[in-house]
């Protein structure tokens, strides 16, 4: 019955069915993990004379008059009383029927929100019922589950529906998957019992605990999901250690020559993550491998010298970054790291002309292209490679779980799959990495390259705007560059284009001897590129951009930065931006131009970035503030909803979902494929690429 459709169920059409999709409802069993969102109390009765408007009420009492009135429509009003007070109960749709039940002296029970009305409380169509006599008034045994509304589907249906799937839970009830020392080591109960108590608590349940989803009720059904997402991950990592990847296992010298040319020395974080990565790529098996370091701690030289040692090898290497001014540095850097080793990158973005692309396609697919940089246009339709052995993947916060196992799948050929490198600069909390990464190896690079002073900011409203100015002109005058970046207007590329254009023609009104530069996402690559390429040569001393810049982007001459609109920003998107400076040896300094009054959270965003220039702790804050979806990229990310869990507010149950999951896995491995098959149906969605 569970696994059936929810067509099994009586009063549900193909109609109602189609609506039910729209929550997410399929099977019968699905409803069982559609979880209230609140509960209402119809146990308790309240006295009338104790009645406060505003609040959802059981109360009863004796009908003392029923009269339909007219005002502008005809009401049904019906004044009940229970001795201690009076409240009417109005109605605007009814049957003749239901007007005659109510005659003077019967009782009645109701529940509704009170309101104030002409002639004191009122409920305006309360929910009641007609007793009999010595019938109890109470509306139900249980709290009253409110549920997540879809269009056309009233709460008295879905209470219906759960009860159908509560009784069938009952006779068959689910398999217990959790093993049983879990269970009593954390005090849980089964999850047939979970599931039920939190559809139809007790009366004397603890609301405030379940509306904070701290319940063990609920602590039971997350932990059971955040093993199962957890468990699907692990099967993908397991999945790849068996599959085939060409072994690299040449170009030492190639390599160590590289390293030893480089214009620094690698930090001790740097060589510490290059080792794990060469060691993974001299498996059999594919490397994948997720590098977190904060902004400017020096990622891309280490790609560089994963790219080197594949293309050492003879096979191909290719990164991808998320934006065209990202992947054009990257090609940029490449292209100079590597000439003197005669190894040109190929060029692939979604912007280019048709014979480029044609070409850079050729190259690809005929293995003269050793290494090829670009956007997500290099995993789309037409792009064949030769012998593709090594994957990067930039910036990967701003891709897909679903696009990076797209780009794996593109190099899979008879040498097997490519290696994988994923680099972020968004430090993510541990237990988070944990749940969201749990595919993929991880290395920090906790060590910022030598001799960077930590940039200093502060918040300003912009009423000083004009002090602002000076200090750009100041620092010009010092010989540094600035940016002044303009907020993503979300949605709106035109107000976000516009917002640039007017801050940029004020400050080349205001900095007359300046040369001011433009960019924003509305300009064509090549004139995007011609901006920052003017910038990073020193030909523009100000750059206005739009956050296009936030990621990647690497001056170092620039030491100023001012944020305009910071309170609109999230946390770790002001740190990526802020990250473009303090770069280079000069004390950087980061303004954040704000919109006064500040709400309380916006104050504490701009306090957090005052205070620490750690990616960690900023990170630690966004979560906290904004949940684990902004901060590893909301709907980009691929990470599936939880229905139950909450990854900031179940954090803790991570070690322990993590030490599960491996004793499952090992012990049961067909228990772990029916939890997984339980959240996630059948494919176990990351399972299945
Ligand atoms: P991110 O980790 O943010 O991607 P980048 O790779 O862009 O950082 O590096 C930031 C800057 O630091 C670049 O200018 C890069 O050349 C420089 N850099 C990288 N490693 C070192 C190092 N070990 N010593 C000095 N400078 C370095
Ligand atoms: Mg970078």
């Amino acid at each position: 019955m569970l696994s059936d459709a929810l067509t099994a169920l009586k009063g549900v059409g193909p109609a109602l069915a189609k609506k039910l999709e729209n929550l997410g409802l399929y099977r019968v069993e699905d409803l069982l993990f559609l979880l209230p969102l609140r509960y209402e109390d119809r146990t308790q009765l309240v006295r009338i004379g104790a009645l406060v408007a505003g609040n959802r009420c059981l109360v009863t009492g004796e009908v003392l008059l029923s009269e339909t009135a007219f005002r502008g429509r005809r009401n049904l009003l019906v004044r009940i009383s229970d001795g201690s007070g009076q409240v009417t109960l109005r109605f605007f749709h009814f049957s003749r029927q239901q007007q005659a039940q109510f005659q003077a002296g019967v009782h009645v029970t109701a529940f509704g929100e009170v309101r104030r009305g002409n002639s004191g409380f009122e409920m305006i169509h309360p929910e009641y019922r007609v007793l009999r006599e010595g019938q109890s008034a109470a509306m139900s045994d249980a709290l009253t589950a409110i549920y997540p509304a879809t269009e056309g589907v009233q709460q008295g249906r879905l209470r219906n529906l759960t009860d159908q799937a509560l009784r069938a839970m009952s006779e068959a009830p689910p398999a217990e998957l959790l093993p049983e020392d879990v269970t009593t080591k954390l005090g849980m109960p089964s999850l047939a019992d979970a599931i039920h108590y939190l559809h139809r608590p007790p009366p004397d349940a603890d609301i405030e605990q379940m509306l904070a989803g701290r319940h063990p009720c609920q602590q039971r059904l997350a932990f059971e999901e955040l093993l199962a997402h957890y468990l699907s991950l692990r099967n993908v990592r397991a999945l790849a250690e068996t599959d085939d990847a060409t072994a690299l296992t040449r170009g030492q010298e190639t390599v160590g020559h590289f390293i030893g040319e480089l214009p620094f020395k690698l930090t001790g974080a740097q060589q510490r993550v290059v080792t794990e990565i060469l060691d993974d790529l001299q498996q059999a098996h594919p490397m994948m491998r997720l590098i977190q370091g904060d902004v400017g701690s020096g990622k891309t030289v280490v790609a560089a010298i994963a790219c080197l040692k594949a293309i050492a090898c003879g096979v191909q290497a290719a990164i991808m970054a998320p934006t065209e001014i990202l992947a054009e540095q990257h090609w940029r850097n490449f292209s100079d790291w590597f000439r003197s080793l005669g190894i040109e990158p190929a060029w692939l973005s979604g912007s280019q002309k048709a014979a480029a692309r044609r070409d850079a396609l050729a190259a690809i697919a005929d293995g003269s292209a050793q290494l090829v940089v670009g956007t997500h246009a290099l995993f789309q339709e037409g792009v064949e490679f030769a012998n593709l052995a090594l994957v990067v993947i930039d910036e990967q916060h701003r891709f897909g779980v679903h696009q990076r196992m797209a780009l794996r799948d593109k190099g899979v050929d008879d040498a097997g799959h490519p290696h994988q490198l994923v680099m972020t600069a968004t430090p993510i909390p541990r237990t988070l990495a944990m749940a969201a990464y749990a595919d993929l190896d991880t290395s920090v690079i906790d060590e910022l390259p030598p001799g960077r002073q930590p940039v200093t900011t502060i918040a300003v409203p912009d009423t000083r705007r004009g002090e602002i100015v000076e200090r750009v002109r100041a620092a010009v005058a010092a010989g540094q560059q600035a940016y002044w970046v303009c907020p993503l207007i979300e949605e709106s590329d035109v107000l976000d284009y516009q917002a640039a254009e007017k801050s940029y023609a004020m400050l080349t009104e205001a900095l007359p001897e300046l040369r001011v530069g433009l960019v924003h996402g509305r300009m064509r690559p090549a004139e995007k590129d011609k901006g920052m390429q003017a910038f990073k040569e020193g030909l523009i001393q100000v750059l206005v951009a739009t956050t296009v810049i936030e990621v990647g982007v690497d001056v170092p001459n620039a030491s100023l930065m001012i944020i305009e609109n910071a309170e609109r920003m999230g946390l770790s998107q002001l740190h990526q931006l802020r990250g473009r400076v303090g770069r280079g040896a000069a004390q950087s300094h980061c303004v954040l131009l704000y919109k006064p009054p500040l709400g309380r959270i916006a104050k504490e965003r701009l306090a957090v970035l005052r205070d620490t220039n750690d990616g960690f702790i900023v990170a630690q804050r966004d979560l906290e503030l904004r949940g684990p979806g902004e901060l590893l990229g909301t709907r980009q990310t691929g990470l599936p909803d939880y229905r139950v869990a909450n990854l900031v507010r179940d954090a803790e149950l991570m070690p322990q979902v993590q030490m599960s999951a491996e004793a499952i896995r090992t012990s049961s491995p067909e228990r772990a494929a029916a939890i997984v098959r339980r959240w996630l149906g059948d494919a176990g969605r990351y399972g299945k690429v």
